[in-house]
């Protein structure tokens, strides 16, 4: 079985970044999307794994990689435009995982991203299996059971309850469930948030396990 991972997208260009984020999140991977390097400063500590565009409004990639070197060693995929060997050894150099040059083939893309997943062993990575109490929710199988008994999930509600046991015992905001599960926080999404996540408490019906924080959002498993 494939590990799915949280990746965060850095990529100024719509087109790109759409195809990619789907591509992603198809293959079951969360995914943030930052479109400049500011944006993406904020969202490095939540990511799994980098897809880092070279090109972005607000500086250089390879400066934003050089950073994320000295502060991090989250896998770093580098997307450019860029072709030439100079760039590629560059971006290696200062510690790129591996690179692939646009226009980007989504299965390549989605195959690397397997590959780097695999080959880093790394503490962030999130564990296959999440257990609290008695439920178990093994993010491979995409299965949930309680007291050793599967539940019959809707896909909306396995995914909200994944994206929840992935961080969990920590505070997830109602904005990163709706970016994850539905692609952006719309008014209507978030009202189905509150159905989905009444609907998960009364199949899981264990009482706290879904815990919410006020004024922010859910949190699973103590
Ligand atoms: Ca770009």
């Amino acid at each position: 079985m494939l590990a799915t991972v949280r990746v965060l997208v850095i990529e100024d260009d719509d087109g790109v970044a759409g195809a990619v984020v789907d591509a992603l999140r198809t293959r079951g991977h969360g995914v943030l999307h930052a479109a400049t390097a500011g944006a993406a400063a904020a969202l490095l500590s939540e990511a799994e794994l980098v897809l880092l565009d070279l090109g972005l409004p607000d500086g250089d990639g390879l400066t934003l990689l050089r950073r994320l070197r000295r502060d991090s060693s989250v896998p770093v995929i580098v997307l450019t435009a860029r072709s030439t060997e100079r760039d590629v050894v560059r971006g290696l150099h200062l510690g790129a995982d591996d690179y692939l040059v646009k226009p980007v083939r989504l299965r390549e893309l989605l195959a690397r991203v397997d590959a780097v997943a695999r080959r880093v062993p790394s503490p962030a990575f999130v564990p296959n299996v999440v257990d609290a109490q008695d439920v178990r929710i093994d993010l491979d199988a995409r299965r949930v059971t309680v007291a050793g008994r599967e539940l019959s999930l809707t896909a909306t509600e396995y995914a909200v309850v994944a994206v929840l046991a992935r961080r969990r015992g920590v505070a997830v905001s109602r904005q990163q469930v709706l970016d994850e599960v539905w692609g952006d926080a719309t008014v209507s999404g978030s009202k189905a948030l509150d159905v989905h996540i009444a609907a998960l408490r009364s199949k899981l019906d264990r009482p706290g396990l879904v815990a919410t924080v006020r004024g922010f959002g859910f949190r699973f498993g103590g």
